[in-house]
């Protein structure tokens, strides 16, 4: 009898449950390689009414039938990322943010630029190819960088299936601050409020989602923190400052925005290793670019 008929055969493995389909288990037992493109559509079959028509999730550079030998995860794809998967033999590249330094990564401004070239180059060269998972990542259900930050955080107690809200056990803004601090290895973070304030009511929102958003989840929500990965300093810094001088009791914290996403490549790296077993992913966190004197 063949692998195939044992498995479609098989009591134990059916009536485990653990097989849906002892099909599948024998396609994915058999499948040695993965192209880019096939590790793609994996990921956005998952996600609700995907693929968009509109999203950032493109590849910025090579080609989805590249055989992938390896995965790097990140948050930024910096020149020493590129030289850490060229070493590492990892031909892929799912970068959280933008590599040319842009939203829609245009690089047509940019193509006699030192700096571009040596980023673009270097990955042309060694057969990289990059593909962004911003878009689709986060239209998971639930949001996978949420659940990924939520964790680096130590917080999945507090945590409800889709809500940005986390009720934590009362605690000053000093000590909140200091927590994340240390649960993200981040050495300084800005903040407004009163350090002395209690805070429980937490409301996290990774990123950059944009000063109306912000605010208007602040609105919606009456948190006593907003903890966000950055935000421009004119709108909702100047919000929260504005509701302390009127007495209410309201602080935001600012993680930086690389340390404020990077559990969602922890994510994507682990759903790597689900999803593709065998093929090596590999989790590098890029770190912020702003130092702090
Ligand atoms: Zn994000």
């Amino acid at each position: 009898m063949n692998r195939r008929n044992f498995l479609y055969n098989s009591g134990a493995l059916i009536g485990s449950g653990i097989l849906a389909n002892p099909l599948d288990a024998f396609s994915i037992s058999q499948k040695k390689t993965w192209t880019v493109g096939e590790i793609m559509d994996a990921f956005i079959a998952q996600v609700p009414n995907a693929p968009f028509a509109q999203t950032v999730d493109t590849i910025k550079i090579g080609s989805p039938d590249t055989i992938v030998t390896g995965v790097i995860t990140t948050m930024f794809t910096t020149m020493e990322i590129i030289k850490k998967a060229i070493e590492l033999k990892a031909n892929l590249i799912i970068p959280h943010e933008p590599t040319f330094f842009s939203g829609q990564d245009e690089t047509d401004y940019l193509q006699n630029d030192p700096v571009f070239r040596a980023k673009y180059d270097l990955m042309a060269e060694n057969q990289i190819t990059l593909w962004r998972n911003h878009d689709y990542v986060h239209r998971m259900q639930d949001d996978g960088v949420r659940i990924g930050v939520v964790g680096d955080l130590d917080w999945n107690k507090y945590y409800q299936a889709k809500s940005p809200i986390l009720q934590i056990p009362k605690t000053s803004l000093r000590d909140l601050i200091h927590h994340i601090k240390t649960k993200l290895g981040v050495p300084a973070m800005r903040y407004v409020g009163d350090l002395n304030q209690t805070c429980t009511k937490v409301l996290l929102l990774p990123g950059a989602v944009g000063g109306r958003r912000q605010i208007e989840s602040i609105i919606k929500e009456k948190p006593d923190v907003l903890v966000c990965g950055e935000s421009n300093e004119w709108e909702t810094p100047e919000y929260v400052r504005a509701a302390n001088e009127i007495g209410i009791k309201l602080s935001m914290i600012e993680i930086g925005h690389s340390a404020s996403e990077e559990g969602g490549s922890e994510f994507v790296k682990k759903w790597l290793n689900e999803n593709m077993p065998g093929l090596p992913a590999f989790h590098i966190a890029s770190g912020n670019s702003l130092q702090i004197f």
